[in-house]
């Protein structure tokens, strides 16, 4: 999947140049000298979170005049509830996220949380009520425990540790010489994706987001890594309301809702266990996927 996080690679190049924490993807723009494609209405209110439920209602989108990537896509993800959306390469799962996030406006349609349509508050605080941990995180020259609180500069040692803790990344910290005062990158220690995609997590857990999203790598961990993954979603699922791009459906087979986007149209949605009764692209899917893995 495309990376919805696209400068963050060249934001590792770029980090030099900065003094000051960055946390937010406001300091991404500047740092990158990139306007953000969409712009704030004057005076726009922020966003306020109460619940944590998020719709989409509608929504059309085109990249250009030509070709809709989206076909009235509606769906609802209920406070402290697991959505998941699966379909295959090109069906329009990246252009979700680009839209939630607002990196464009939609071309129909709406995107609510709490109610409120995302294309009329600041982007600061939109951004502000969203987690993420992407396909691929980008990690700093510095100590495990630094690279963490990007999530909230502000946050205590006590809280990065709680993260580490609910991440499930203390057993690996724990094997380390310096625990989470390690260094990290190019001059420390080198993490597998699967590390890496752990700190991201306890990054999301730190910030503390009343929606995150899960972006999940296409590559495969090892069995290890992958359960202390599933385990720490379980987990932060229970207090967040989590949207996942799913490419291993074994991830959201306890998921409570799955959208299955093909062609930019959701041609299917519910649980697992009744999306494969219905033998339809899910149920392809997953047999696809089964016989990828027994292979
Ligand atoms: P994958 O799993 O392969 O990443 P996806 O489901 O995430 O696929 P998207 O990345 O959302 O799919 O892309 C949906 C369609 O939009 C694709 O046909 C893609 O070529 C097109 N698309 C994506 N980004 C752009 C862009 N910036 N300009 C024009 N077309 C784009």
């Amino acid at each position: 999947m495309m990376q919805i996080f696209m400068p963050l690679n060249f934001l590792g190049f770029v980090y030099r140049e900065m003094k000051g924490s960055m946390a937010n993807i406001e300091a991404m723009f500047a740092l990158l000298r990139q306007q953000p494609r969409v712009r704030d209405r004057d005076s726009a209110p922020d966003l306020k979170v109460s619940k944590g439920e998020l719709r989409f209602d509608q929504v059309r989108f085109n990249y250009t005049d030509d070709r809709a990537i989206l076909r009235d896509v509606s769906f609802t993800l209920p406070p402290r509830h697991k959505l998941a959306i699966v379909g295959s390469s090109g069906a329009g799962k990246s252009t979700i996220l680009k839209l939630l996030f607002r990196f464009y406006d939609t071309s129909g349609g709406r995107i609510l949380i709490d109610d409120q349509d995302i294309s009329q508050v600041s982007q600061h605080s939109l951004r502000a009520c969203l987690g993420i941990v992407p396909q691929d995180t980008v990690l700093f020259n510095q100590s495990i425990r630094d690279n963490i609180r990007y999530g909230r500069p502000a946050a205590t040692d006590g809280e990065v540790d709680k993260a580490i803790r609910m991440a499930h990344l203390d057993g690996f910290i724990a094997s380390l010489p310096k625990g989470a005062d390690t260094l990290v990158g190019e001059r420390g220690l080198k993490l597998s994706g699967g590390e890496k995609q752990r700190v991201a997590i306890a990054r999301a857990i730190l910030k503390d987001a009343p929606i995150i999203v899960f972006d999940e790598a296409t590559s495969s961990l090892d069995s290890s890594s992958e359960r202390a993954i599933l385990d720490a979603i379980r987990d932060i699922s229970r207090n967040h309301s989590m949207l996942v791009i799913a490419h291993r459906l074994s991830t959201i087979v306890d998921a409570d809702a799955i959208l299955v986007l093909d062609e930019g149209r959701v041609v299917e949605q519910g649980r697992h266990e009744d999306l494969l009764a219905a033998r339809g692209h899910y149920a392809h899917l997953w047999a696809v996927q089964q016989r990828h893995d027994n292979d």
